[in-house]
């Protein structure tokens, strides 16, 4: 096996030339920018990040500034990355730092690890990144990356390969330019040792690779050892339409799937949502139903059913406290979820408004529904 102790020797010559130097959040590299881009950046890619990125902290320079914000008002910049409750935690971690340190984030990872949202990872990201203190991470890439160089061969989502592949990345992070190396592996994993396509040529870690010399760089990280299929649910969603473009929303509960966020009326099947627009509108109420959608969260696939529903005059009766009048048209500043505000710009144009892939828990593109026995594994994530 390699000398752990002599990885960053081999990887910060490449990260010199090769590495990322010029990220938003490598500017002006303060403990909120970095614990904003690393709760950001957990399951989705740098390329996605950015924009979310600039706009959040644009609109919330510091602690103090995230903790005066409305949950509405996170949850709107939010819209399209997708995962909510980072959001949600980052909010109520702001507000604990406010409340219990005047705004200062902790720089210990007992303290760290101890607000909503921060695991061990972005604790290291923070104390190293930040700080330039010796602190390892293991997020996605870190993982691959050591699994393969290391031929860890164990799932990493079991203690057996957790607890190695930590005892590694402690090994691993230098005393010296640790903010260089932290950075350095998360770029080697994302932008050469990839998922699914590790260019090992380009490898500075090639020649003494352990996956490489095994001819297992596609297999590793172990994939979880019994697959489970994640079941499936199903929920009817009405679109309700009024003149000029408005649409009904209501507020959805803080927990769950798209907690806090707006979102349309939702039936648990298609025979509560009909007696709902019969008992709204009477038995002239004529909704149509529109293709079934399927969503990929992490621990289940939803498939969305959707109808439309045109109120027309009779409008007034299907308001009530805890919905509102959206206007497709003229969007307001609310947190919608990515699969809701497609629906609501695919009926208002005449469509559905679905693309055809579908992502990881994140508000990628719909897809239409199609038979389990279709479905593949989602996507694996790089940053
Ligand atoms: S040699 Fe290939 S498998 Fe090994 S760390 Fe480099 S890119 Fe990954």
């Amino acid at each position: 096996m390699p000398d752990p102790r002599q990885l960053a020797r081999k990887l910060l010559p490449w990260y010199d030339r090769h590495g990322r130097h010029d990220l938003p959040w490598q500017q002006d590299p303060t403990p909120y920018r970095v614990w904003v881009s690393e709760v950001m950046l957990q399951q989705t890619r740098v390329e996605t990040v950015i924009p979310f990125f600039k706009r959040f902290v644009r609109r919330f320079p510091d602690v103090a500034a995230l903790a005066a914000a409305s949950e509405n008002e996170v949850l709107h910049l939010w819209s399209g990355l997708g995962y909510y409750s980072r959001g949600r935690n980052l909010l109520a971690a702001a507000r604990q730092v406010v409340a219990e340190r005047g705004g200062e984030l902790p720089d210990t990872p007992e303290a760290l690890r101890a607000l909503p949202g921060i695991g061990r990872s972005t604790a290291g990201a923070i104390l190293a990144l930040a700080h330039g203190r010796r602190a390892a991470i293991l997020d996605g890439n870190v993982r691959r990356v050591l699994a393969r160089y290391f031929l860890v061969r164990e799932w990493p989502g079991g203690s057996a390969g957790a607890a190695r592949l930590w005892q590694l990345a402690e090994i691993c992070t230098p005393a010296k330019r640790v903010a260089d190396y932290t950075q350095a592996i998360m770029d080697l994993g994302a932008t050469v040792c990839t998922a699914r396509e590790p260019d090992c040529e380009r490898c500075p870690l090639a020649p003494d690779c352990g996956a490489r010399r095994e001819g297992l760089a596609a297999l590793l990280p172990a994939r979880r050892p019994v697959a489970r299929r994640r079941p499936l649910r199903r929920i009817c969603m009405l679109l309700v339409l009024r003149d000029g473009g408005d649409v009904l929303l209501e507020r959805r509960a803080s927990r769950g799937i798209w907690g806090g966020l707006w979102s349309l009326p939702e039936f648990a099947d298609r025979e509560s949502l009909l007696a709902w627009c019969v008992a709204r509108l009477g038995r002239a109420a004529r909704p149509e139903r529109l293709p079934v959608l399927r969503r990929s969260f992490t621990h289940f696939d939803l498939d969305i059913e959707p109808w439309r529903l045109r109120a027309g005059a009779a409008a007034g009766r299907v308001e009530e406290a805890g919905r509102v009048w959206y206007n497709g048209h003229t969007p307001s500043s609310i947190g919608l979820p990515a699969p809701v505000r497609r629906l609501i710009e695919g009926c208002l144009h005449g469509g559905e408004g679905p693309g055809q892939e579908s992502s990881d828990g994140k508000d990628g593109p719909l897809r239409r529904a199609r038979p389990r026995s279709r479905r593949s594994r989602p996507p694996a994530v790089a940053r």
